[in-house]
């Protein structure tokens, strides 16, 4: 039997069932297993503890697929664990208010390294372990079952990850099942309508996990003059607009991101609102914005990832805090801040002490009125605690 060996004393994670287990709590490898082959789990005593992916190249060597000693992972049992994925969605399939959510959130529905997304007839896959690349045939079989009325299966697993877990970066776009998906997908979230290019979008297409988030800044934005920093294709502004903001400014540095916003501003005629769009570096517009003495009514700052890992913490709470820091200058009076992390290295505390750091210099005072997180089909793991990596929080300024 293929099987790694734990150091002494170094069962603790796997027994108090987390998912990764990296390569320094390894004594030893026995029976050569491939890359993401299924290997035991074994304590130092010889006892196993449970089966999971071997990922020969990644600092995490092992990821968990079955805690049960007795309860070796076959095709099978993640053919169960994808449907009971799919099964916990099911108020997104009946409540309607969406037709775009996340089907499987990798550790956090027992399957490491998989992410499958709904677009409205589509199931887009990431695929960014190697026990996940070992299993794709399986996992794509059982979302074109267990998915209703899937017309296809896409891959988008082109993710820097897949490097470190010495998998190849061929074959990773492209469809996998069914038929080609169009070059837009439209999807809607309530009465707002957005598309989506799961070819070339961010992640799969669309920023999903900010879901929730949207609908709050939605409930803010009547009647103000709204700046969407990093606004991709648009989301929040978006949000804001159709709740009846005044003006909206989009703004990135990507072109072609704002070129989508401008087809998901023209998909409705609402026109209330004046909406602009400025390609540029936030740091540089938002001081540009001060020297000109422009002034916001609600800013939202969603940036990307700063911190990948622990080692860039400090790079990444200085880009926060800068932000953060300038758009609290430009708010107006009783101005509204939706600021976001979703660097998981980045705890909530911490952030909420940039945020404080970032206020105390703008001598301004701001109450907390709503903490937003991941919307529900991207659950954490309690197990799991690196499961929850988007934060974010709604500041009014107090004068
Ligand atoms: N708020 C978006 C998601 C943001 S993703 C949504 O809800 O859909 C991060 C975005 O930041 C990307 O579109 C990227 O092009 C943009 N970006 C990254 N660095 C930037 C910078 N320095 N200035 C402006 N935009 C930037």
């Amino acid at each position: 039997m293929k099987k790694i060996v734990l150091n002494p004393k170094r069962d603790y994670s796997v027994v108090h069932r987390h998912p990764w287990i990296f390569s320094g709590a390894i004594r030893g490898v026995e029976g050569n297993p491939a890359i993401g082959e299924t290997v035991a789990v074994e304590d130092a005593k010889g006892t196993r503890l449970g089966w999971g992916s071997f990922s020969p190249s990644s600092q995490i060597r092992v990821r968990m697929l079955s805690f049960d000693p007795e309860r070796e992972p076959d095709a099978g049992y993640v053919t169960g664990l994808v449907a009971a994925a799919v099964g916990r969605r099911a108020d997104f399939w009946v409540n309607c208010c969406t037709n775009a959510f996340r089907l499987v959130h990798g550790e956090s529905d027992g399957l490491p390294g998989v992410v499958a997304d709904w677009y409205d007839g589509w199931v887009v896959v990431q695929l960014a372990s190697a026990g996940a690349v070992f299993w794709q045939d399986t996992i794509v079989e059982a979302l074109k079952s267990f998915v209703p009325e899937c017309r296809g299966v896409y891959n988008r697993s082109d993710v820097d990850s897949r490097v470190r877990e010495g998998l190849p970066a061929e074959g990773t776009v492209g469809v996998l099942a069914g038929e080609e998906p169009p070059e837009l997908i439209e999807i809607h979230e309530g009465t707002i309508r957005y598309l989506v290019d799961v070819r070339h979008g961010h992640k799969t297409g669309f920023y999903l996990d900010q879901r929730d988030a949207r609908a709050v800044v939605g409930s803010l934005a009547n009647g103000t003059e709204m700046l969407n920093c990093f606004s991709y294709t648009g989301g929040f502004g978006l949000a804001a607009r159709a709740a009846g903001a005044l003006s909206v400014t989009q703004l990135d540095i990507a072109g072609a991101a704002l070129e989508l916003a401008k087809k998901n501003e023209e998909l409705d005629h609402l026109c209330g609102t004046k909406v602009e769009y400025v390609e540029a570096d936030v740091f540089k517009q938002l001081r540009l914005y001060r020297d000109q003495g422009r002034k916001f009514d609600m800013i939202v700052l969603d940036p990307p990832k700063f911190a990948d890992v622990k080692g860039q913490l400090m790079r990444a709470t200085r880009g926060y805090k800068d932000i953060n820091l300038l758009a609290m200058k430009l708010l107006r009076p009783n101005g509204i801040i939706a600021t976001f992390s979703c660097s998981g290295a980045v705890s909530e505390e911490l952030f909420e002490t940039v945020c404080r750091e970032a206020a105390f210099d703008a001598r301004r005072e701001f109450q907390i009125v709503a903490r937003t997180g991941q919307a529900a089909d991207h659950p954490a793991g309690l197990f799991f605690p690196e499961g929850r990596y988007l934060k974010g929080l709604v500041l009014r300024a107090m004068s």
